[in-house]
């Protein structure tokens, strides 16, 4: 996990804590290490201390929900009620007033731990889809799809690299027998092409001539 926080005091009991239970931590001790570990980094958990040099933990929470689903954790002396909204407003999942037990932090970052792991994300290449929320994004943009939109995407997704013929993507998204009619599958798979590979610099929708449709790396 990445904790960013610029008092060494703090920083130090934290990486012990934390070490002792058997994590990996990564110690930021400024806003501008901390956004750029946060942003290319893959971690579990994150844990912003708010006021830093360069950087709040504000700015850094905002940057990582931009394209992020990790678990953000806001450290901070600001115990208002108004701090704390904007905190949970910027997208941080939690919240630990400063001064705090140790075994309050522990048993936060478990908690925190828990509900980024019960998130299910499917990742192909730049496309991250997380079926329960419904979100799909890629190279970190949201993609606005409608449900249906979503749900072939979803198909594609979860066979990538396999050909799936129309006759199968409409059983397993329109959830009806083929019945004659597979045009509408071209259809959405133009809609899905307009919001999933024209944006982007590369494409990961193919066509199978006279077969179906696969999802390929670029
Ligand atoms: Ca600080």
């Amino acid at each position: 996990m990445l904790v960013v926080e610029d008092e060494p005091r703090i920083a130090r009991i934290i990486e012990l804590e934390l070490r002792h239970e058997g994590l990996t931590v990564t110690i930021a001790r400024e806003g501008q290490a901390g956004m750029t570990l946060a942003l290319e980094g893959d971690f579990d958990l994150v844990i912003l201390d708010w006021m830093l040099p360069g950087y709040s933990g504000l700015d850094i929470c905002r940057a990582l929900r931009k394209d992020k689903r990790t678990p953000i954790i806001i450290l901070t002396a600001k115990d208002s009620l108004g701090d704390k909204v904007l905190g949970l407003d910027a997208g941080a999942d939690d919240y630990i007033t400063k001064p705090f037990e140790t075994e309050e932090l522990l048993a936060r970052v478990r908690a925190a731990l828990r509900r980024g792991q019960s998130r299910e994300l499917i990742r192909f290449a730049d496309l991250y889809m997380y079926p329960e929320e419904r979100r799909a994004l890629r190279a970190g943009q949201t993609l606005e799809l409608t449900a249906r939109e979503f749900d072939l995407l979803h198909a594609l997704v979860r066979h990538a690299e396999k050909v799936l013929t129309r006759e199968a993507i409409l059983s397993q998204v329109w959830g009806y027998q083929f019945d004659g009619e597979t045009n509408v599958v071209d259809v959405y798979i133009r809609y899905l092409r307009l919001k999933v590979d024209e944006p982007f610099a590369t494409s990961l929708i193919h066509t199978v001539r006279g077969v179906g449709y696969v999802l390929r790396k670029p």
